[in-house]
Order: C-alpha cells, then sequence, then structure tokens
C-alpha cells in the first residue's frame, strides 16, 4: 500500500522545517505521494517540487486555506493545484492581507495580560513576515516562560475566551473552492474532527462544500485523535467524500505525527489520489 502524506507546514508557514528539509524528511520515513500544503502560501512549493524531484519522490503541490464559515474558521485544503494560477494566486494575497494588523490587535492584548513585547516576537519567529500566525506567538510565548509548551499555549491564550484571540474573517467556503478548482486542484476539508460544530453544521458545511464542487475530506490526520480515524471513515463512506490522509507535520519539537508516520485510511474509502496515474 502507498504511504501517502498529504498535509504538512514549511518555514513558509508556520512549519519549522524548510520545505527541502521536509522532502528529505518525508524520503527518509518512506512516503510515496507527498504534498506541501502551508497555510494561504505557495512560495514554498518551487523548493519542495525540486528537492522532491531530486529525491525520486512524488510531489503534489498543495496549499491550506483559511476560511470563515458559520463564524468559525474551518481549513480547506487544496491538492494537485497549478501554483501559478492567477485566481488562486491574488486570491491567497488577500487572504494573507489581515494577517498583520491581526497579529498586533493580538500583542494589545496579550500587552493588556501583562505580556510585552509580542508582535515583535513573534515576527522573529515568522520566516514569511506575510504569514505571521497564532502559532508563531505560540512559540514566542515559551520562548518567554509564559508556558512551557506550544500545545499548553493553545488551553491557555490565543484561542477563543482567552487572551490573545482575535476573530478574524478569512476567505469564504466559495471563493476557497473556486480558487482551487480554478487552478484544477481537489479541494478537502481539512480535520473535520477539529471544528466547534455538532453533526447538525457539520453536515450543512459538507452539503455546501459539495454543491460547490468540493470532493474530499481528511479521514486520517494528525490533527485528528486516533479514536477520530474511523469515525470520519464512517462519514466520508456516507457522504460519498473522497479520503484524504496527512500528518499536519510542522516540525519535529511539536508534531505528534510525523511525515508518512500515521496509520493507512481505514478500508471501504475512496483515496483522493484514486486517480493520480502513476
Ligand atoms: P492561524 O492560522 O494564525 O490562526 O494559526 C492556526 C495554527 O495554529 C494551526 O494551523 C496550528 O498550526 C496552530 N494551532 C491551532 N490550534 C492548536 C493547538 N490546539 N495546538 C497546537 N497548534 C495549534
Ligand atoms: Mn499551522
Ligand atoms: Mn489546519
Ligand atoms: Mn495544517
Amino acid at each position: 500500500m502507498l504511504n501517502v502524506d498529504l498535509h504538512c507546514h514549511s518555514t513558509v508557514s508556520d512549519g519549522t522545517l524548510s520545505p527541502a528539509e521536509l522532502a528529505a524528511r518525508a524520503r527518509a520515513n518512506g512516503v510515496d505521494i507527498w504534498a506541501l500544503t502551508d497555510h494561504d502560501e505557495l512560495g514554498g512549493i518551487a523548493e519542495a517540487r525540486e528537492a522532491a524531484n531530486d529525491l525520486g519522490l512524488r510531489f503534489v503541490a498543495g496549499v491550506e486555506i483559511s476560511i470563515t464559515w458559520a463564524g468559525k474558521t474551518v481549513h480547506i485544503v487544496g491538492l494537485d493545484i497549478d501554483e501559478q494560477h492567477p485566481d488562486l494566486r491574488d486570491g491567497l494575497a488577500s487572504v494573507r492581507g489581515g494577517r498583520s494588523s491581526r497579529g498586533r490587535e493580538m500583542a494589545a492584548q496579550l500587552q493588556a495580560a501583562g505580556i510585552a513585547g509580542a508582535f515583535e516576537g513573534a515576527m522573529r519567529h515568522a520566516d514569511n513576515p506575510e504569514l505571521l500566525g497564532r502559532t508563531h506567538f505560540a512559540r514566542f510565548l515559551v520562548e518567554a516562560g509564559v508556558c512551557r509548551t506550544v500545545s499548553e499555549v493553545f488551553q491557555n491564550y490565543l484561542v477563543e475566551g482567552k487572551p490573545g484571540f482575535v476573530p478574524h474573517r478569512w476567505a469564504t467556503l466559495e471563493q476557497s473552492v473556486r480558487w482551487i478548482r480554478s487552478a484544477g486542484g481537489r479541494a478537502v476539508i481539512a480535520h473535520p474532527g477539529r471544528y466547534p460544530f455538532d453533526d447538525m453544521q457539520l453536515g450543512a458545511l459538507i452539503d455546501q462544500f459539495r454543491s460547490l464542487g468540493g470532493e474530499g475530506i481528511e479521514v486520517v490526520t494528525g490533527s485528528h485523535e486516533p479514536h477520530q480515524f474511523d469515525e470520519y471513515a464512517t462519514l466520508a463512506r456516507r457522504q460519498g467524500l473522497l479520503a484524504s490522509r496527512g500528518s499536519d507535520f510542522h516540525g519535529p519539537a511539536e508534531s505528534r505525527a510525523d511525515l508518512g508516520s500515521l496509520p493507512h485510511l481505514p478500508a471501504g474509502l475512496t483515496p483522493v489520489w484514486h486517480d493520480w496515474t502513476a
């Protein structure tokens, strides 16, 4: 069975390894088909593709788009995209545009909570200044000794109801699926088990996603608890959605799941890569 990993992050968004380092790690871990899916950004794809080609590793260009749906943040992965497509490039540039001012507001809240210098501190962790995100703030808060780990930060800061959370308007579901499809790609709902939705709301998200031409859902992901793999496999079968697998790897020090290390997809699913010719 192929070892397929279609979700991870480089230093171009909020990962800690470069695209080329990720390619080498994927190869070393036995990955057969690998996608880089940085948040709202395509800047790592050329380096990733070149490194993968040199290693004889099958590469798929990807992206993870931040959207707002029913007032909550949802992530839509685009796979096998043409990273040169202007609609996708312009759309992502507009999504990135709000990150800096959001970061300023996050820092102002943290300042009010007694934590100084968070904007500059987070920016020091952001290789790509256009892609300042919560993970960079989390790394700063660990460095500053406020929390011991990044995951402890996300229990006490930067999330709804806690200091440093700033609600944000990302792209719409409709835009994200349209940009991905315009660029020839396949749209996949990332880590469905992570959203604060009940079954009705998730069902409504999926209905709308499908009506727009979305095709897949992540089933086996490092952002799910292992007991959720079967739960979302059942959902994918019932909804006739293509199933995806990806570690959501952000770096050796922070991620639970390494590249290519998760279980295979459960049986009876159509993988999102089913018609990608050898
Ligand atoms: P942003 O797009 O700036 O809102 O940042 C979202 C990123 O924060 C996600 O892609 C994860 O990398 C990280 N994140 C969110 N929640 C958690 C969590 N509970 N534990 C670790 N990282 C998280
Ligand atoms: Mn991330
Ligand atoms: Mn995500
Ligand atoms: Mn991700």
